[in-house]
């Protein structure tokens, strides 16, 4: 099972992940907290749907999720809540923070309780969201993860001693720096239609390198991600083997995806020093 704050998270980070798991049998639950209400729209076409007071916009989300989902093999979709309960939040210190339904505000506790009865019901052996840090530092980002780690110490908590069910690995989505500059300089040796980046923070916040403990390499579903990428095309502009969010700024679409395990049996590194698989050990 996956938590992730916004449509487009699940692909951009993790959908090579989903894809593979997807295709090798494993039953895959996705769980998105907004609606992607405060997105930046791309393409002028679709500029009308930006932030409007109906909320358009996550509505139309709802849509470009569905479809990255069918890209991904990724049958089971839910929203916390359900759809529109929980709202964008936008970025750190805007407006939307403060919303009544903005996630960022939300309650851990309940929003906790409403993914344990979730988790208590799909009964995953692993459980994966961001970091402490929410990744990027978006604020719904950081609530996912306080959200999921309570939701899965109260799963826990409450299956029963003797029983055989409980969620055996919790991980955050990681993006080692290493792995980010080595894409900088690719993406700066050959001109392509986005601007390339300079430094790691153009991309990401990257997670520091020791941390990071499990290596997914899904090149063979490298496809379906670029697919359910595109699938987001309000957020996402896909050309060839790279893309761009609003800010036009070039990354790779990168079916090779890191984690950090946050809890669960110490992971066995193979001979590149990471950790294979996300169910190894259980
Ligand atoms: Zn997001």
């Amino acid at each position: 099972m996956m938590v992730h704050a916004h449509p487009d998270d699940e692909s951009i980070v993790t959908g090579a992940t989903l894809a593979k798991y997807a295709a090798e049998g494993a039953r895959v639950t996705l769980v998105t907290c907004t609606l992607g209400e405060e997105g930046e729209v791309i393409p002028a076409d679709l500029a009308h749907l930006t932030s409007d007071r109906e909320d358009t916009l996550g509505e139309y989300r709802v849509g470009e999720l569905d479809r990255a989902c069918v890209a991904l093999g990724v049958r089971d979709h839910r929203f916390l809540g359900g759809p529109g309960h929980y709202r964008d939040s936008g970025m750190m210190g805007g407006p939307a923070n403060g919303h009544p339904r903005a996630f960022w505000g939300a309650d851990v506790e309940e929003a906790a309780r409403r993914l344990a009865e979730i988790i208590r019901e799909v009964r995953p052996h692993v459980l994966v969201s961001y970091d402490e840090h929410g990744g990027y530092g978006h604020p719904d980002h950081v609530q996912a993860h306080r959200v999921t780690r309570r939701a899965c110490a109260k799963a826990n908590e409450r299956a029963m001693p003797g029983t055989p069910w409980q969620v055996g690995k919790l991980y955050a989505i990681a993006q080692p720096v290493s792995r980010i500059e080595e894409s900088i300089a690719r993406l700066n040796e050959e001109a392509g239609p986005f601007t390339p980046p300079q430094e790691v923070s153009d991309i990401a916040r990257g997670t520091p390198d020791p941390v990071v403990t499990t290596r997914v390499d899904a090149t063979d579903h490298w496809a379906a991600k670029a697919l359910a990428m595109r699938a987001h095309a309000t957020q996402i502009t896909v050309d060839g083997e790279r893309f761009a969010l609003s800010n036009g700024i070039a990354q790779e679409i990168d079916a090779v995806e890191h984690f950090t395990l946050l809890m669960g049996p110490p992971p066995k590194a193979g001979e590149d020093g990471y950790e294979s698989d996300l169910f190894a050990g259980l």
